[in-house]
């Protein structure tokens, strides 16, 4: 018998355009060699300029589809996307505690709280939630600038602000935060992307240089989905958090344009289709 991979478990929205979100989770998980399995916590209506809107799956559905995999499956390392409202946080949580999530099992927290077009993902009243439920069970915690400025209130405007930043978000009782930079300028700096890993006492800088491409949708969910697949994988933090960088690096190099606005970031470049566009046979 062919031992399988290991299983990454993703909590997260559908994106009908298939750019971001779950679909963007389970496509990283599989070309980083670990099963995906999926709690999904909301369906939304979006396409390359935006999302119409959403309905948000109950919330004990939410915790019972990562009860029905923990229990029969088994989870390696889990991770969660767009949560919705504060009462899809609680049941997480709850379903997380039961189980070791958060624990023996690593979690990261991708805190999406909005699309790149600005259209909203959570509830105003669900990022106390986030706070003050999600964040003490995180193991990693991955917001952007504007994420940041959310949770710990610091607007960072340089690379100062950003170490300040990541010892105020670690206060909130992840085990890890990871600062990402990417819409940060700071003068001489300005090709470059710093994202910043702290685990409450050493920091550790990931440069890399600022890929010119309009087309990054999904690029946060990709990169937590790469960490969390090296985290199924038994790697530890930075290491993991090396492998997404490296990951996505290739992935925002790779985007494509799809639709009328931001097209998505690209796994294809790990896979080679097995099509001879000649004769259109493929195996
Ligand atoms: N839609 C869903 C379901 C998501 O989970 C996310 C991000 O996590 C987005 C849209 C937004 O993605 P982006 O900010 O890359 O446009």
């Amino acid at each position: 018998m062919i031992a399988g991979p290991p299983v990454a478990l993703t909590i997260a929205g559908s994106d009908s355009g298939g750019g971001a979100g779950l679909q963007a989770d389970l496509r990283t998980f599989t070309v980083c060699g670990v099963h995906g399995c999926v709690a999904v916590t909301a369906v939304t209506v979006q396409n390359s300029v935006g999302v119409a809107g959403f309905v948000e799956v109950p919330p004990s559905t939410v915790a019972d589809q990562i009860r029905a995999v923990a229990t029969d499956i088994g989870i390696a390392a889990a991770k969660t996307g767009m949560l919705a409202s504060a009462a899809i946080i609680s049941a997480v949580v709850e379903v997380c505690d039961d189980i070791g999530i958060g624990r023996s099992v690593p979690l990261v927290v991708d805190p999406v709280a909005a699309s790149m077009h600005g259209d909203p993902l959570l509830a105003n009243d669900a990022l106390t939630a986030l706070r003050s439920e999600l964040l003490p069970r995180a193991t990693l915690v991955t917001p952007n600038l504007d994420e940041v400025r959310l949770l710990v209130g610091v607007d960072v405007g340089s690379h100062a602000e950003q170490h300040e930043a990541a010892r105020a978000l670690h206060a909130l009782g992840s085990r890890w935060v990871l600062i990402k930079g990417g819409h940060l300028s700071d003068g001489a700096d300005d090709e470059l992307c710093l994202d910043l890993l702290y685990d409450g006492t050493d920091f550790t800088e990931f440069t890399g240089p600022r890929l010119a491409t309009p087309h990054t949708h999904g690029s946060g969910d990709s990169l937590a989905a790469a960490i969390t697949s090296a985290l199924a994988r038994g790697a530890a933090m930075p290491e993991a958090v090396g492998y997404g960088k490296r990951y996505i690096k290739q992935a925002i190099a790779h985007a494509y344009p799809l639709g009328a606005g931001i097209g998505p970031v690209s796994p294809f470049w790990r896979v080679q289709p097995p099509w001879d566009s000649a004769t259109h046979q493929g195996y």
